[in-house]
C-alpha cells in the first residue's frame, strides 16, 4: 500500500491518479469520496459540508467508517493509493490495525508555502467530467469553460483564500506529525514537489519502483 502524503495543493491527487493510470494501482482519495456525499446531498454528505467548508477535519469516526468500507470492497489492499488519509495520528494508527502490518510506503511530497498558494488559489475544475486547470499556468482556452466538454468551471470552496490558510494551519498542526510515525518505520520517501507534473512523477516512480512495472 501506498500513502501520498503531504500538504493541500502538493499535487496528490495529480501523481495518484497518474500512478493508478500507469502502474496499474488503486487511487482512494477521501476528498473526492467525501465531495461526492456533499454533491449528493447524502446523509454523510449533509454532515461533513461545513466542516469541510471551513477546512477543518471531518471526525475519526466517520473516516475510519469510510476507510473501513472501502477496504473491505477492495480485492488486495497491497495495490492502494491513499491520498488524504491518513490525516492525524489516531487515523495512521487505525490504519495500521485495519491494515493488519501489510508493508506501507510513504510518499511525503513537499511544497513551499507560496506555491502552495498559488496552485491552490487558482485552481477550478469540471464538475461534470473532473478535469483541473489551474488559471495562472494552465488555463482552459476559453476562460471559465472546460476544454474537454464544455461545462463552466468551478473552484472548490476550500480553495478560497481564507480557507486555504486554515487548511495550512490544520495540516501544521494535525498531519505533518504523521512525517515522524513513518519515518521511523522505513519505507519513508521525501519528494520535491515545487517541480513539474511530469518531473514529480519521474522521482516517483523511481523510489516506488517495485509498485510499477
Ligand atoms: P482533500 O481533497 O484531501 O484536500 O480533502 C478535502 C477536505 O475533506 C479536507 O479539508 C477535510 O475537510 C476532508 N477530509 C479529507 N480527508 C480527510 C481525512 N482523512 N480526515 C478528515 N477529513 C478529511
Amino acid at each position: 500500500m501506498i500513502i501520498i502524503f503531504g500538504p493541500p495543493g502538493a499535487g496528490k491527487g495529480t501523481q495518484a491518479r497518474r500512478l493508478q493510470k500507469e502502474c496499474n494501482l488503486k487511487h482512494i482519495s477521501t476528498g473526492d469520496i467525501l465531495r461526492e456525499e456533499v454533491r449528493q446531498k447524502s446523509e454523510l454528505g449533509q454532515q461533513v459540508e461545513k466542516i469541510m467548508a471551513a477546512g477543518e477535519l471531518v471526525p475519526d469516526a466517520l473516516m475510519d467508517q469510510i476507510i473501513r468500507r472501502r477496504l473491505a470492497s477492495t480485492n488486495g489492499a497491497a495495490g492502494l493509493i491513499l491520498d488524504g488519509y491518513p490525516r492525524n495520528l489516531d487515523q495512521a494508527k487505525y490504519l495500521d490495525r485495519a491494515t493488519e502490518g501489510m508493508e506501507i510506503h510513504v510518499v511525503n511530497i513537499q511544497v513551499d508555502e507560496k506555491e502552495i498558494f498559488r496552485r491552490l488559489s487558482g485552481r477550478r475544475y469540471c464538475p461534470d467530467c473532473g478535469k483541473i486547470y489551474n488559471i495562472h499556468f494552465s488555463p482552459p482556452d476559453r476562460p471559465g469553460v472546460c476544454d474537454k466538454c464544455g461545462s463552466a468551471l468551478i473552484q472548490r470552496h476550500d480553495d478560497q483564500e481564507e480557507v486555504i490558510a486554515e487548511r495550512l494551519r490544520v495540516y501544521q498542526e494535525q498531519t505533518q506529525p504523521i512525517a515522524d510515525y513513518y519515518r521511523s518505520r522505513g519505507n519513508y520517501h521525501v519528494v520535491d514537489g515545487n517541480q513539474t507534473v511530469s518531473r514529480v512523477f519521474a522521482r516517483l516512480s523511481q523510489v516506488l519502483e517495485g509498485f510499477c512495472q
